[in-house]
C-alpha cells in the first residue's frame, strides 16, 4: 500500500504541538516526521496553520437505538460526531430497547451500527439489578466495560443496582478486569432534598439544584470508594458534577485505588447562576452546579484528578424537554452535544491557559485508555490508526443549528459565540467529514481489543 501524508504548522502529538508531517499508510499512522524527512514522490496535503488533532474519542454516548430510534440513532448520532471531531464513539447500555445487558441485547445492538456507522464504535455492556450472571458472558462477546446506576435511572429497560446487588455483581465484574463506569448519585439524599420541594415553582432552575444536592454524589462516591477496595474492581466516575469530591477522589488515588474520573462539557461551560428560568435544556442529572464550582471542576483537570471529557451526549424528541412549560421537575434530563463539544471545550480551555495538547489528552487519550482502546486510538503516533481532526483553533463563530447533525437539532449551546471550527476529520485515513459534508458511504467499524 502506497504511502501519503498529512502536514501543518500545528501537529498535536503526544510530545507536544509543532509542525510535522503524518505518514499514513493504508489506515495506519507510520510515521511523525519533520520536513526534511518526508520521502519525495509522495502525495502531502498541507493544512497549513490549522491544527491537526488525534480524533477524539467519546466515551459517554448515548445513541438510543435500537428501540428508541426516534430519538437517536447510530447513523446520526455518528454524522453528528464526526462533524464533532469525533472518531470513535463508546455508545451506553440504556435508554436502548432492549438495554446492553445480555449477549443477545449486545448482538441486536451491533445489527443496527454496523451498517451505519460513519466513526468507529464500541458499546458498553450494562450492570443491573439482577443480571450478575451475564457479566462474564458479556465480557467474552467483547464489552470493553460495564455502566451501572446506584440512583433510579427514570427511564424503561434498565434499573438501578442496590449495595446489595452491586456487591452480587462486583466479584464478576473485578474478574473481567474490565472498568466499571458508574452513575454516582445515591436516591437517599435526593429524596429527601426533595420533600419539601413540592409545591415550589419548578420552573426555577434552582429548585432543580436544590433536588439534587452535592451530598448526593458524595455519599454514592463514598461507598463505591469503600467497594472498590473491597473488590478491588476499576472504577469510572462518570459526569463528576460536584467539585466537592475532590479531595476524596484524590485521597482514593493517593492510596492506589484503581478510579478514573469523567466530566462533561456542560459542566465546564455553564453555571447555575445563569441558567434562565425554564431553560429545561440544561436539565441533566447530576445537575450544573456553581459558578464556583465550575471553576473547581477546572483546578481538578489541572490537577489531574480528573482524567477524561466525554459529553453525555443523551438527545431526545423536542417534545420530552418541554420547553412550553419549562418544569424542571418533568422535562428530560440530557444535554445533546456531540458536534460542538470540541469548540465548546476550547473556548473555555483556552481563557484557562490550556492548550490544544490538554484537549487532545482529556478528549482523545483520556477515553481511549478507559476503554482499553489505547495502543491505537487517541494520539497521533506511529502504528495508531489515522484519525485525526483537523481543527481552526483561531476563528470564531455563533453556534446556529446547521452545525448540528444529530437527530433533533436542539442545543443549550446554540446562539452560543465559540472558539475553533472542525474543519474535516479522518477515520483510519479517510475523509469522513469536511465542510459540513460527509463524503463516502458509513465506514464505521466496531473496535475490538
Ligand atoms: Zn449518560
Amino acid at each position: 500500500m502506497s504511502l501519503h501524508a498529512f502536514r501543518s504548522n500545528r501537529v498535536v502529538t503526544p510530545e507536544g504541538e509543532r509542525p510535522a508531517t503524518i505518514l499514513v499508510e493504508g489506515e495506519t499512522i507510520r510515521g511523525v516526521v519533520s520536513r526534511g524527512e518526508i520521502p519525495t514522490d509522495i502525495s502531502v496535503k498541507d493544512f497549513g496553520e490549522m491544527a491537526i488533532l488525534p480524533g477524539l474519542v467519546d466515551s459517554h454516548v448515548h445513541v438510543n437505538e435500537p428501540g428508541r430510534t426516534e430519538w437517536e440513532g447510530f447513523e446520526t448520532a455518528t454524522r453528528a460526531a464526526a462533524a464533532g471531531g469525533y472518531t470513535l464513539i463508546v455508545d451506553m447500555p440504556l435508554n436502548c430497547l432492549p438495554a446492553t445487558t445480555t449477549v443477545a441485547a449486545l448482538e441486536q445492538k451491533r445489527a443496527c451500527a454496523r451498517p451505519s456507522s460513519r466513526v468507529d464504535w464500541a458499546l458498553w455492556g450494562g450492570v443491573e439489578s439482577n443480571n450478575q450472571d451475564h457479566i462474564a458472558a458479556l465480557a467474552k462477546a467483547g464489552v470493553p466495560g460495564f455502566k451501572c446506576f446506584l440512583v433510579d435511572p427514570g427511564i424503561d429497560g434498565f434499573t438501578m443496582a442496590s449495595e446489595q446487588e452491586l456487591r452480587a455483581a462486583l466479584p464478576h465484574v473485578a474478574k473481567t478486569g474490565l472498568p466499571l463506569l458508574v452513575h454516582a448519585e445515591l436516591g437517599g439524599p435526593i429524596e429527601a432534598a426533595s420533600r419539601g420541594l413540592a409545591n415550589t415553582d419548578w420552573r426555577r432552575y434552582e429548585t432543580y439544584l436544590r433536588s439534587r444536592p452535592d451530598e448526593a454524589e458524595l455519599a454514592a462516591i463514598e461507598l463505591l470508594l469503600t467497594l472498590c477496595r473491597e473488590y478491588r474492581f476499576r472504577l469510572h466516575v462518570v459526569h463528576l458534577a460536584t467539585s466537592k469530591a475532590l479531595d476524596l477522589l484524590r485521597a482514593a488515588k493517593s492510596e492506589g485505588l484503581a478510579v478514573t474520573v469523567e466530566t462533561c462539557p456542560h459542566y465546564l461551560f455553564f453555571s447555575a447562576e445563569r441558567i434562565p428560568e425554564g431553560a429545561t435544556l440544561l436539565k441533566c442529572a447530576p445537575p450544573i452546579r456553581t459558578h464556583e464550582n465550575r471553576e473547581k471542576l477546572w483546578q481538578g483537570l489541572r490537577e489531574g484528578l480528573i482524567e477524561l471529557v466525554a459529553t453525555d451526549h443523551s438527545p431526545c424528541p423536542p417534545k420530552m424537554k418541554k420547553l412550553d412549560e419549562g418544569n424542571f421537575r418533568t422535562a428530560w434530563g440530557g444535554v445533546a452535544s456531540l458536534s460542538v463539544a470540541l469548540p465548546v471545550m476550547w473556548t473555555e480551555a483556552k481563557k484557562r491557559g490550556f492548550s490544544l495538547e490538554d484537549i487532545a489528552h482529556w478528549m482523545g487519550e483520556g477515553p481511549a485508555k478507559l476503554a482499553g482502546f489505547h495502543k491505537r486510538k487517541g494520539k497521533i503516533a506511529a502504528g495508531y490508526d489515522a484519525d485525526f481532526v483537523v481543527f481552526d483553533p483561531e476563528t470564531e463563530f455563533v453556534l446556529g443549528a446547521e452545525r448540528l447533525h444529530y437527530r433533533h437539532r436542539i442545543s443549550p449551546y446554540l446562539g452560543a459565540k465559540l472558539a475553533g471550527i472542525v474543519q474535516a476529520t479522518y477515520l483510519r485515513g479517510q475523509c469522513v467529514f469536511s465542510e459540513g459534508k460527509f463524503p463516502g458511504e458509513p465506514s464505521g467499524k466496531e473496535y475490538r481489543f
